[in-house]
Protein backbone atom coordinates (compact mmCIF):
# COMPACT_ATOMS: atom_id res chain seq x y z
CA UNK A 1 0.00 0.00 0.00
CA UNK A 2 3.08 1.90 0.88
CA UNK A 3 6.04 2.44 -1.74
CA UNK A 4 9.17 1.04 -0.86
CA UNK A 5 12.73 2.74 -1.56
CA UNK A 6 14.44 0.29 -4.11
CA UNK A 7 13.48 -2.92 -2.67
CA UNK A 8 14.28 -1.75 0.95
CA UNK A 9 11.38 -0.92 3.07
CA UNK A 10 10.36 1.88 5.04
CA UNK A 11 9.51 1.03 8.59
CA UNK A 12 9.02 4.97 9.42
CA UNK A 13 7.42 7.81 6.92
CA UNK A 14 7.21 11.42 8.48
CA UNK A 15 5.28 12.86 5.39
CA UNK A 16 4.59 17.09 6.02
CA UNK A 17 4.22 16.34 9.52
CA UNK A 18 3.13 19.56 11.99
CA UNK A 19 2.60 19.04 15.71
CA UNK A 20 1.15 21.58 18.08
CA UNK A 21 0.65 21.87 21.66
CA UNK A 22 -2.03 24.47 22.03
CA UNK A 23 -0.41 27.86 19.85
CA UNK A 24 3.13 25.98 20.16
CA UNK A 25 4.24 24.64 16.52
CA UNK A 26 6.35 21.94 17.88
CA UNK A 27 6.87 20.18 14.95
CA UNK A 28 7.18 21.87 12.05
CA UNK A 29 6.60 20.31 8.36
CA UNK A 30 8.82 17.30 9.02
CA UNK A 31 9.70 14.78 6.19
CA UNK A 32 11.81 11.72 7.52
CA UNK A 33 12.58 8.25 5.95
CA UNK A 34 13.75 5.79 8.24
CA UNK A 35 14.71 2.06 6.33
CA UNK A 36 14.19 -0.94 8.43
CA UNK A 37 18.03 -1.52 10.04
CA UNK A 38 18.84 1.92 10.08
CA UNK A 39 20.36 3.38 13.26
CA UNK A 40 19.33 7.03 13.00
CA UNK A 41 20.29 9.32 15.88
CA UNK A 42 18.46 13.09 16.50
CA UNK A 43 20.38 15.60 17.96
CA UNK A 44 19.81 19.32 18.54
CA UNK A 45 18.88 21.75 21.40
CA UNK A 46 16.71 21.19 24.15
CA UNK A 47 13.43 21.84 23.30
CA UNK A 48 13.81 21.80 19.83
CA UNK A 49 11.08 18.84 19.61
CA UNK A 50 13.49 15.74 19.47
CA UNK A 51 11.30 13.87 22.32
CA UNK A 52 8.30 14.80 20.77
CA UNK A 53 9.01 13.59 17.47
CA UNK A 54 10.15 10.49 18.57
CA UNK A 55 6.48 9.97 20.95
CA UNK A 56 4.93 10.67 17.33
CA UNK A 57 6.24 7.49 15.93
CA UNK A 58 4.40 5.01 18.85
CA UNK A 59 1.74 7.83 19.19
CA UNK A 60 2.39 8.47 22.76
CA UNK A 61 1.93 12.29 21.32
CA UNK A 62 -0.67 12.98 18.35
CA UNK A 63 0.47 14.28 15.30
CA UNK A 64 -1.90 17.93 14.13
CA UNK A 65 -1.56 16.95 10.46
CA UNK A 66 0.30 15.07 7.76
CA UNK A 67 0.60 11.59 7.55
CA UNK A 68 3.00 9.42 9.60
CA UNK A 69 3.26 5.85 8.47
CA UNK A 70 5.24 2.79 10.53
CA UNK A 71 5.09 -0.74 10.00
CA UNK A 72 2.93 -0.25 6.93
CA UNK A 73 0.35 1.66 9.36
CA UNK A 74 -1.33 5.16 8.79
CA UNK A 75 -0.60 6.12 12.58
CA UNK A 76 -2.24 8.67 12.14
CA UNK A 77 -5.35 7.29 11.25
CA UNK A 78 -7.76 7.29 14.57
CA UNK A 79 -9.29 3.75 13.44
CA UNK A 80 -5.86 1.23 14.06
CA UNK A 81 -5.37 -1.02 16.74
CA UNK A 82 -3.19 1.49 18.87
CA UNK A 83 -2.24 -2.04 20.77
CA UNK A 84 -1.42 -4.41 18.13
CA UNK A 85 0.71 -1.05 16.34
CA UNK A 86 2.28 -0.65 20.16
CA UNK A 87 3.76 -4.16 20.18
CA UNK A 88 6.06 -3.88 17.34
CA UNK A 89 7.47 -0.75 18.55
CA UNK A 90 10.21 -0.85 22.06
CA UNK A 91 10.57 2.36 23.94
CA UNK A 92 13.81 3.54 26.46
CA UNK A 93 13.05 6.23 28.61
CA UNK A 94 15.71 8.37 29.88
CA UNK A 95 14.34 7.69 33.73
CA UNK A 96 14.21 3.81 32.78
CA UNK A 97 10.38 3.50 34.04
CA UNK A 98 10.63 -0.17 35.67
CA UNK A 99 7.84 -1.13 38.07
CA UNK A 100 10.24 -0.60 41.76
CA UNK A 101 8.04 -3.28 43.42
CA UNK A 102 8.71 -5.72 40.82
CA UNK A 103 11.71 -7.88 40.57
CA UNK A 104 14.43 -7.32 37.41
CA UNK A 105 12.68 -10.51 35.80
CA UNK A 106 9.48 -9.38 36.81
CA UNK A 107 9.44 -6.37 34.83
CA UNK A 108 10.88 -8.32 31.65
CA UNK A 109 7.97 -11.02 31.79
CA UNK A 110 5.16 -8.79 32.45
CA UNK A 111 4.41 -7.27 28.78
CA UNK A 112 5.22 -10.93 26.57
CA UNK A 113 2.96 -12.40 29.24
CA UNK A 114 0.15 -9.86 29.35
CA UNK A 115 0.44 -8.69 25.63
CA UNK A 116 1.42 -11.52 23.91
CA UNK A 117 -0.23 -14.22 25.89
CA UNK A 118 3.31 -16.30 26.45
CA UNK A 119 3.45 -18.90 29.10
CA UNK A 120 5.27 -17.55 32.35
CA UNK A 121 7.79 -20.29 31.20
CA UNK A 122 8.36 -19.26 27.78
CA UNK A 123 8.71 -15.89 28.78
CA UNK A 124 11.04 -16.25 31.79
CA UNK A 125 13.45 -18.01 29.23
CA UNK A 126 13.13 -15.23 27.19
CA UNK A 127 13.66 -12.73 29.37
CA UNK A 128 16.96 -14.59 30.79
CA UNK A 129 17.96 -14.43 27.20
CA UNK A 130 17.94 -10.92 27.15
CA UNK A 131 19.19 -9.78 30.58
CA UNK A 132 21.87 -12.18 29.18
CA UNK A 133 22.67 -9.90 26.19
CA UNK A 134 22.56 -6.87 28.31
CA UNK A 135 25.01 -8.58 30.48
CA UNK A 136 22.99 -9.15 33.99
CA UNK A 137 21.97 -11.81 34.54
CA UNK A 138 22.60 -12.30 37.48
CA UNK A 139 20.14 -9.49 39.11
CA UNK A 140 17.37 -11.30 37.12
CA UNK A 141 15.82 -11.89 41.20
CA UNK A 142 16.83 -8.30 41.92
CA UNK A 143 15.09 -5.25 42.47
CA UNK A 144 15.21 -2.30 40.33
CA UNK A 145 16.25 -0.17 43.85
CA UNK A 146 19.33 -2.63 44.58
CA UNK A 147 20.61 -1.99 40.94
CA UNK A 148 23.31 1.25 39.81
CA UNK A 149 21.49 3.51 37.24
CA UNK A 150 23.44 2.08 34.46
CA UNK A 151 22.35 -1.90 35.41
CA UNK A 152 18.62 -0.28 35.64
CA UNK A 153 18.83 1.05 32.14
CA UNK A 154 19.70 -2.06 30.65
CA UNK A 155 16.86 -3.87 32.09
CA UNK A 156 14.58 -1.30 30.54
CA UNK A 157 16.23 -2.36 27.59
CA UNK A 158 15.98 -5.89 27.77
CA UNK A 159 12.38 -5.41 28.46
CA UNK A 160 11.33 -3.53 25.68
CA UNK A 161 13.71 -6.34 23.46
CA UNK A 162 11.49 -9.02 25.10
CA UNK A 163 8.85 -7.96 23.10
CA UNK A 164 10.85 -8.87 19.65
CA UNK A 165 10.23 -5.11 17.90
CA UNK A 166 10.91 -3.87 14.73
CA UNK A 167 11.53 -0.54 16.29
CA UNK A 168 13.10 0.37 19.28
CA UNK A 169 13.16 4.06 20.33
CA UNK A 170 15.51 5.80 22.72
CA UNK A 171 14.91 8.81 24.29
CA UNK A 172 18.52 10.46 26.63
CA UNK A 173 18.84 6.80 27.60
CA UNK A 174 22.26 8.05 29.50
CA UNK A 175 21.39 11.50 29.99
CA UNK A 176 20.32 10.42 33.85
CA UNK A 177 23.16 8.17 34.51
CA UNK A 178 26.90 8.62 36.32
CA UNK A 179 29.51 9.24 34.17
CA UNK A 180 30.70 5.64 34.95
CA UNK A 181 27.89 3.95 34.13
CA UNK A 182 26.98 5.64 30.31
CA UNK A 183 29.54 2.99 28.66
CA UNK A 184 27.87 -0.27 29.90
CA UNK A 185 24.73 1.38 28.54
CA UNK A 186 26.19 2.66 25.06
CA UNK A 187 27.63 -0.87 24.57
CA UNK A 188 24.58 -2.53 24.86
CA UNK A 189 23.31 0.05 22.09
CA UNK A 190 26.23 -0.40 19.92
CA UNK A 191 25.57 -3.98 20.09
CA UNK A 192 22.15 -4.41 19.13
CA UNK A 193 23.09 -1.37 16.14
CA UNK A 194 25.34 -3.92 15.13
CA UNK A 195 22.20 -6.54 14.98
CA UNK A 196 20.19 -4.89 12.49
CA UNK A 197 17.49 -3.37 14.75
CA UNK A 198 15.38 -0.50 13.51
CA UNK A 199 16.81 2.16 15.87
CA UNK A 200 15.83 5.56 16.29
CA UNK A 201 18.22 7.44 19.52
CA UNK A 202 17.75 10.51 20.62
CA UNK A 203 21.05 11.41 22.39
CA UNK A 204 24.08 13.97 23.55
CA UNK A 205 26.74 11.07 23.36
CA UNK A 206 28.25 12.25 19.66
CA UNK A 207 30.76 9.73 19.81
CA UNK A 208 28.45 7.23 20.12
CA UNK A 209 26.69 9.08 17.22
CA UNK A 210 29.76 9.51 15.37
CA UNK A 211 30.21 6.12 15.51
CA UNK A 212 27.11 3.95 15.72
CA UNK A 213 24.78 6.16 13.49
CA UNK A 214 23.78 5.55 9.59
CA UNK A 215 22.30 8.79 9.94
CA UNK A 216 22.54 12.17 11.79
CA UNK A 217 19.17 14.14 12.19
CA UNK A 218 19.91 17.55 13.54
CA UNK A 219 16.58 19.39 15.09
CA UNK A 220 16.29 22.82 16.28
CA UNK A 221 13.05 24.87 16.94
CA UNK A 222 10.62 22.32 15.62
CA UNK A 223 12.62 22.03 12.58
CA UNK A 224 14.68 18.94 10.77
CA UNK A 225 18.14 21.27 9.40
CA UNK A 226 20.14 18.58 8.66
CA UNK A 227 19.66 14.43 7.65
CA UNK A 228 23.17 13.74 7.03
CA UNK A 229 25.92 10.86 7.30
CA UNK A 230 27.43 11.23 10.76
CA UNK A 231 31.17 11.92 9.25
CA UNK A 232 29.82 14.20 6.69
CA UNK A 233 27.59 16.02 9.70
CA UNK A 234 30.39 16.12 12.40
CA UNK A 235 33.36 17.43 9.85
CA UNK A 236 31.56 19.56 7.93
CA UNK A 237 27.94 20.50 9.08
CA UNK A 238 26.03 22.65 6.37
CA UNK A 239 23.33 24.45 9.01
CA UNK A 240 25.02 27.81 11.01
CA UNK A 241 23.22 26.41 13.89
CA UNK A 242 24.35 22.69 13.73
CA UNK A 243 27.53 24.28 13.65
CA UNK A 244 27.21 26.31 16.71
CA UNK A 245 25.41 23.43 18.61
CA UNK A 246 28.23 21.10 18.03
CA UNK A 247 30.90 23.79 19.22
CA UNK A 248 29.21 24.27 22.42
CA UNK A 249 29.64 20.57 23.04
CA UNK A 250 32.92 20.35 22.72
P1 LIG B 1 13.41 18.16 23.26
O1 LIG B 1 13.18 16.71 23.50
O2 LIG B 1 14.14 18.46 22.00
O3 LIG B 1 14.08 18.82 24.43
P2 LIG B 1 10.53 18.36 23.43
O4 LIG B 1 10.00 17.59 22.28
O5 LIG B 1 10.48 17.70 24.77
O6 LIG B 1 12.00 18.87 23.09
O7 LIG B 1 9.75 19.71 23.58
C1 LIG B 1 9.68 20.66 22.53
C2 LIG B 1 8.90 21.83 23.01
O8 LIG B 1 7.55 21.45 23.22
C3 LIG B 1 9.38 22.44 24.31
O9 LIG B 1 9.27 23.82 24.23
C4 LIG B 1 8.41 21.88 25.33
O10 LIG B 1 8.27 22.76 26.41
C5 LIG B 1 7.13 21.78 24.52
N1 LIG B 1 6.29 20.67 25.00
C6 LIG B 1 6.66 19.38 25.10
N2 LIG B 1 5.64 18.61 25.55
C7 LIG B 1 4.59 19.47 25.73
C8 LIG B 1 3.23 19.30 26.17
N3 LIG B 1 2.76 18.09 26.50
N4 LIG B 1 2.47 20.40 26.23
C9 LIG B 1 2.93 21.60 25.88
N5 LIG B 1 4.19 21.84 25.45
C10 LIG B 1 5.02 20.79 25.38
MG1 LIG C 1 13.68 15.49 25.09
Amino acid sequence: MYPSLKGVSLLIQFRNVNKHFGHFHVLKDINLQIKEGEVVVIIGPSGSGKSTLLRCINRLETISDGELIVNEIPVHDKKIDINAFRRNIGMVFQHFNLYPHKKVIENIVLAPMKVLGISKKEATQTAITYLKRVGIEEKAQSYPAQLSGGQQQRVAIARGLAMNPKIMLFDEPTSALDPETIGEVLDVMRSLAHQGITMVIVTHEMGFAREVADRVIFMDKGQILEDSQPAEFFQNPGEERARLFLSRLI
